[in-house]
């Protein structure tokens, strides 16, 4: 049986998705395609969703009078992030050798080189594409090749593209603009009703979402050292002038890479073009915290460049770092589950501000490198050196707030 698998968040599903899934399903000539709402997505995060409950119920809607389709909530019972790996171990289990097609359009498909457990996703499912947005076919074809080097199957089609997204329907429902010919009648009629999407604002739920993610991410120690982190930060962003929440989420989020391996890591940088300089080459420790803040930034999609530059500078800090990149820095050092020799005195001083903190981290860290003959990277000398002059012309530490 040839099954098309088409899963997102459907906040709330529009013609586009419809589009796609029935062009791939005629081409293709698949039995039935399963629409598959995400509990928490793991590439696209939003504070504010509809409930599970009504984007099923609009999946359904959408897709009433079709046949070909089939709504699951098999991610939604599963609950927590819905990683495709598990969603495609389930249903090759369910049906007997199913043939499994995994439907999606441009934006997703060039992530997957991130996608967890992605070599698990490759032996149970063929990659179905096609452009949206500014991305073309031809784009899409390239990073096939490259996906195929590793040993993925994929199909990108030449389909004519409908330019909608979820986006632009929750944005018009705020504007009071019509939905027509954009989510089907039914749809439309029900989001009225429900009242679905009025609101923009932030329900608090992003952090829950996050340290899920982490959950699944990390080791259970990295997993508390991370919620810990997270703690310490929102405590010391009140000492040392930082927002507490923002310094809650950047603690949460600052590890998220750590424990995929250098391997993963590497892709990461190379997916977003990051290129590191000879002497980064050399200390694969700092690795997870650049790749982290490009996961923060384009898969979970953060767009506040404070928390992205302190998640990119926790482990070397840097010169001019802002009052958040020194509170996570410093609460990394101090968290609650930390036990070196020198933490009582490392938690002393963060207490007493950022400056004395920030001098005897880096002292700390560049002797134990020293003594290791380890490569030190040029940004914790730079930030070691704007201490110590400061402190010698008794001047203050400078902080810039958004500079990368
Ligand atoms: P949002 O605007 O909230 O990011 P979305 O419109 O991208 O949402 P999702 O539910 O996140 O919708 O997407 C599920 C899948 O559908 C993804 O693979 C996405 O690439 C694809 N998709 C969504 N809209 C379109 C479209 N107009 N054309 C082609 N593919 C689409």
């Amino acid at each position: 049986m040839k099954i098309g698998v088409f899963g997102g968040a459907f906040d709330p599903i529009h013609q586009g998705h419809l589009r796609l899934a029935c062009e791939f399903a005629n081409r293709l000539s698949f039995d039935r395609v399963i629409l598959i709402p995400s509990s928490i997505p793991p590439h696209k995060l939003r504070s504010v969703m509809a409930s599970a409950q009504d984007r099923i119920e609009m999946c359904r809607l959408a897709t009433k009078d079709n046949p070909l389709f089939e709504i699951s909530d098999i991610e939604i019972k599963r609950g927590g992030v819905s990683y495709t790996a598990d969603t495609l171990n389930q249903l090759a289990e369910k049906y007997q050798n199913p043939e499994l097609f995994l439907i999606m359009g441009a934006d997703m498909f060039l992530t997957l080189g991130t996608w967890h457990r992605f070599d698990d996703i490759i032996k149970n499912a063929v990659f179905c594409a096609a452009r949206r947005n500014d991305c073309d076919t031809q784009k899409l074809k390239d990073y096939a090749e490259v996906l195929q080097k590793r040993g993925a199957r994929c199909i990108i089609e030449e389909i004519p593209e409908f330019p909608v997204s979820s986006t632009d329907i929750r944005r018009k429902i705020q504007m009071g603009e019509s939905l027509e010919g954009l989510v089907s009648p039914l749809v439309d009629e029900y989001i009225k009703t429900r009242g679905l999407y009025k609101s923009t604002q932030n329900n608090g739920n992003s952090d829950r979402q996050f340290i899920e993610i982490i959950r699944g991410r990390l080791s259970p120690r990295r997993f508390n050292h991370s919620l810990a982190v997270a703690e310490q930060a929102a405590h010391l962003a009140t000492i040392y002038d930082a927002d507490p929440k923002k310094a809650y989420t950047a603690g949460i989020l600052h590890d998220i890479m750590k424990d995929a391996g250098a391997q993963a890591q590497l892709q990461m940088l190379s997916d977003f073009d990051i290129i590191l300089y000879n002497v980064e080459m050399g200390i694969p420790s700092c690795w997870h915290a650049i790749a982290g803040a490009a996961f923060i930034e384009h898969i979970l999609r953060i767009d506040d460049n404070d928390i992205i530059n302190a998640v990119r500078y926790h482990t070397t800090a840097r010169a001019g770092m802002s009052p958040l990149e020194a509170t996570i820095f410093i609460a990394d050092f101090t968290s609650a589950d930390r036990d070196y020799p020198d933490v009582d005195e490392m938690r002393r001083l963060a207490e007493q501000g950022m400056e004395p903190a920030i001098e005897y981290a880096l002292s700390y860290t560049i002797r134990e490198l020293a003594a290791k003959s380890a490569l030190i990277h040029p940004d914790s000398v730079h930030a070691y050196n704007q201490q110590i002059s400061a402190r010698r012309k008794g001047g203050r530490y400078s902080g810039s707030k958004t500079k990368r």
